[in-house]
């Protein structure tokens, strides 16, 4: 394919605008998949993105589509649509010449879209707007558009009308890529030099990597060196992918593909690193960023017999995601375990998920923290607010954008779920890392029977530690369940207790209900017990269900 017939693009929304329905579309019209039923978010391959409705994973499909008599190779980028993993956004976008840019034409524009929004116009993409759904009743395009002409400085000509469920217009949108997209500027005179911009790990085969060729070609047998690691590797297989891999004999400057050359650890293929030939050595491409974990926990076997188990599967699973962090840990209550960093609580979350369906492990996970540098002088002097508003733009008469900084600490559990039904759903939010702050922070313990938790250290702004702490007790105090002796529940500063609640002595007596008769039924209440139990975690003489210590952070 020469490469004034190649156009590279990617599609960015806010979640649920549309852009896996509209990928479907696109890969049913170019033949790449048949038109079935079954086939829903085709690249959406893992269980958690299927059942959470995102995705998690870019994927990447090459499309051949004809246009005016010419034949077109169109290299559609998935990108993950959450902000926890708007790193993978960039790079993705970086193998792009354009993006579509999908907005709900019933909804309009929501906080992803203006960060998705200035990535690409970062980048100096073009940026093909597109209204989803106008299928709805309640669609309004004309007032989406103009929201798009306020916010973005984009003419409202140039927006497509779509229903991607339906498939109307969206041979327009094949249209637009191939007339409005330019082709990658690259030659394949140049020597190679190729972006890498997601990895996977595969049992057999070790690290495939997805790549973008910004110059040059590569064919199996040469031997490449990645720029930021610097080791060499020999190509063992190179292809399309269609979105399933077709193995080529070369892949060319402005194509993008897979590339499989001995890699073990997916952490041997950075995202946003660069490859080229061993005996033609060039510049990296600029953007590297080795990822940065945000939001840690401790990962805890329910039961210490569960260890080598629980070690493998996490093993096994970092393999495939890089942006992981893993640290050995142990805690008194818990036993030995694992300290984890996520990109963000959604990371977290999703991560802790996949090890329960894809590896069948069951975790205690311990409250997220977040980074904090400590200062050990004597002024902490500067009072801050927690939340300082930096600016506010109307978008049109219904919605406001506002900018705040945060501390990350006030919005890491809970903050989206707050927002959101404060609102009733109409809020979105989005953030991004805006570097350390000075506070007044001080430690806070919460005791059980008078044994500090671990787990639950938390570190407090000053002014909050009284009502945080009454709340953490209170909310103890719902999810422990009661037990043969009084508990008591406190939270302390120092030696100073500063809020206390009491869970009454009681003990559920599971056989009160069978008169003696039926022992086959009196095994299996003692047996549901049992497994009750299993959930259990002991700290002192106190038995805690595991999910409380996730539980004790969120707000009713
Ligand atoms: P993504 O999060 O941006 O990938 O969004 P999805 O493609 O998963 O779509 C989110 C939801 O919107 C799904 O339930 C889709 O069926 C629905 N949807 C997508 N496009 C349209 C459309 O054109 N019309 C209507 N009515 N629903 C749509
Ligand atoms: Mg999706």
């Amino acid at each position: 394919f020469p490469a004034d017939k190649i156009r590279n693009f990617c599609i960015i929304a806010h979640i649920d605008h549309g852009k896996s329905t509209l990928a479907d579309r696109l890969l049913e019209m170019t033949g790449a998949i048949a038109k079935t039923e079954k086939n829903k978010q085709v690249l959406d391959k893992l269980q958690v993105e299927r059942e959470r409705g995102i995705t998690v994973k870019a994927q990447t499909a090459s499309l051949f589509y004809s246009h005016q008599g010419e034949q077109y190779l169109l290299n559609l980028i998935d990108t993950p649509g959450h902000v926890d993993f708007s790193y993978e956004v960039s790079r993705s976008i970086s193998a792009c010449q354009g993006v579509l840019l999908i907005v709900d034409a019933n909804q309009g524009i929501q906080a992803q879209t203006v960060a998705n929004f200035y990535l690409a116009f970062e980048a100096q993409l073009t940026i093909i707007p597109i209204l989803n759904k106008i299928d709805l009743k309640n669609a309004d395009p004309k007032r989406v558009e103009s929201q798009i002409e306020k916010v973005f400085d984009i003419p409202r000509d140039d927006c497509i009308r779509i229903s991607a469920k339906h498939g109307t217009n969206v041979e327009m949108v094949l249209q637009a890529v191939v007339n409005r997209i330019p082709p990658p500027a690259v030659s394949s005179d140049d020597p190679f030099r190729a972006l890498v911009f997601d990895s996977n790990f595969d049992h057999y085969r070790g690290v495939v990597a997805n790549i973008a060729v910004f110059g040059g070609r590569v064919r199996k047998g040469d031997k490449i060196v990645s720029a930021h690691l610097g080791k060499t590797y020999e190509v063992n297989e190179i292809g399309l992918l269609r979105p399933d891999e077709h193995p080529t004999q070369r892949l060319y400057a402005g194509q993008v593909g897979y590339i499989i050359a001995g890699m073990k650890d997916v952490k041997e293929a950075q995202i946003g690193d660069t490859l080229y030939l061993q005996e033609q050595p060039v510049k990296a491409l600029p953007g590297f960023k080795p990822a940065k974990a945000m939001v840690f926990a401790g990962m805890y076997p329910m039961d210490q017999s569960e260890y080598p188990g629980l070690r493998s599967a996490i093993e096994r699973l970092t393999l495939n995601d890089s942006s992981v962090t893993v640290q050995k840990d142990s805690s008194l209550a818990l036993g030995a375990g694992w300290r984890l960093g996520f990109l963000g609580l959604l990371h977290m979350e999703v991560f802790n998920q996949r090890l329960e369906q894809e590896y069948n492990a069951s975790v205690i996970v311990t409250a997220p923290t977040v980074p904090y540098k400590a200062v050990l002088s004597s002024a902490k002097l500067i009072k801050n607010r927690r939340a300082i508003q930096k600016n506010m733009v109307y978008i049109d008469d219904q919605r406001v954008m506002m900018k705040y900084l945060f501390p990350l600490n006030e919005i890491v559990v809970d903050f989206y779920d707050l927002l959101k039904s404060l609102s009733s759903g109409y809020a979105s939010f989005d953030y991004e890392n805006a570097g350390y702050q000075a506070a007044d922070l001080i430690k806070m313990d919460i005791l059980l029977n008078g044994r500090s938790v671990e787990e639950l250290i938390t570190i407090v702004h000053r002014d909050r530690a009284y009502n945080t702490g009454k709340a953490m007790c209170e909310r103890l105090k719902d999810s422990i369940p009661r037990q043969m002796f009084e508990i008591a529940v406190q939270a302390a500063i120092g030696s100073k207790i500063i809020a206390r609640e009491t869970i009454k002595a009681y003990r559920k007596n599971v056989l009160a209900k069978c008169y003696g008769g039926d022992i086959t039924r009196k095994m299996k209440l003692l047996k549901r017990q049992a497994e009750g139990k299993k959930k259990m975690r002991r700290i002192g003489n106190v038995e805690v269900p595991k999910d409380a210590f996730i539980n004790v952070l969120k707000r009713k």
